[in-house]
């Protein structure tokens, strides 16, 4: 393309909210073939609510989810967020945690009166050796409604299940039909459990989904979807996804996410809305067709 012609669509495009930080990339654009999305943030508001909690037989809801939100405290996570907002509502009064401990993709753990508190995806349980016993059917339901199941253990035996629903953006549907409707494949790459990744990508038609992919497991992802050529776009807000935003051939990062996130992308949408993904793909294509 002319200096020129990418000026004016650069422009064209930042008229309508999408940020070019390369010129080079409404060219890069026009190639792709695959767009992928983080979950968590992306495609949906990236703020989940807690929905719903079932404790094992022994097990004080109360009492459990002042202990777990004790410990979520010391955590940024936005499941996190979630659980303290629900303890404050319930006016449960949260105490300083010991020895906090998060780990990335997992979970978190911490002393809390004296007693252990693990909060994390079954995958955490497993690595500490806890069963999920009663509670993996209920975990299981949560899952299929597109809910995030989250196992409590207090001092080594499984306390409860708590699922987390994090709303869907209200322009991602309407987004991903657009990118459906321009030819392209949509694909689905999170750390979130697999049940729960499944059942969002089928209401929203999504083609192919990568679940529990572990933080620095997404540039993996990134290059098996580039295999054969395939030119990749990959949209993500959070600091891990600064790495796959760096190795997709073009990396579009939500402007309300993190910095590290925008720093590592080719073009940022300045609202959270994924229709501006459909925005830059129509401004690359006007481009590349007026210089031919
Ligand atoms: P994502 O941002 O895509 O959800 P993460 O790697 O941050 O991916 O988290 C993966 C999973 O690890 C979460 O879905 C959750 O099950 C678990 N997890 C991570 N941090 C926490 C936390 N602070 N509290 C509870 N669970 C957590
Ligand atoms: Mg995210």
């Amino acid at each position: 393309a002319t200096p020129t012609s990418i000026m004016v669509g650069t422009g064209r495009a930042a008229e309508l909210g999408v940020l070019f930080r390369q010129g080079d990339a409404l060219q890069s654009l026009h190639g792709v073939r695959t767009v992928a999305l983080d979950k968590t943030g992306t495609l949906t508001q990236g703020r989940p609510e807690l929905t719903d909690m079932q404790t094992a037989n022994g097990f004080d809801a109360a009492e459990v989810l002042r202990l777990v939100a004790s410990v979520e405290a010391s955590s940024e996570h936005p499941i996190a967020q979630a659980i303290v907002r629900k303890a404050e509502a319930d006016g449960l009064a949260p105490a300083a945690p010991e020895n906090f401990d998060a780990i990335t993709g997992y979970g978190v753990i911490a002393t809390v009166d004296g007693r252990q508190v693990l909060v994390g995806a079954d995958r955490l349980m497993t690595r500490e050796g806890i069963d999920l016993g009663d509670l993996a059917p209920t975990a299981a339901a949560f899952g299929t409604q597109g809910k995030t199941p989250l196992f409590a253990a207090i001092d080594g035996r499984l306390a409860a299940v708590i699922a987390v629903a994090d709303p869907i953006k209200p322009g991602t549907p309407q987004a991903i039909a657009a990118l459906h409707d321009l030819g392209l494949k949509v694909a689905m790459i999170t750390g979130d459990n697999r049940a729960t990744a499944e059942a969002i990508a089928r209401e929203l038609g999504i083609d192919t989904v990568r679940a529990e992919v572990l933080p620095d497991g997404k540039v993996d992802v990134i290059a098996r979807l580039k295999e054969g050529g395939v030119r990749v776009a990959f949209v993500g807000d959070g600091i891990n996804d600064a790495p796959a935003l760096a190795s997709a051939d073009v990396g579009i990062a939500i402007g309300t996410g993190t910095d590290v996130a925008i720093e590592a992308a080719d073009v940022v949408l300045m609202s959270g809305d994924l229709r501006g993904v459909v925005n830059a793909l129509h401004v690359s294509k006007a481009t590349m067709r007026n210089i031919r």
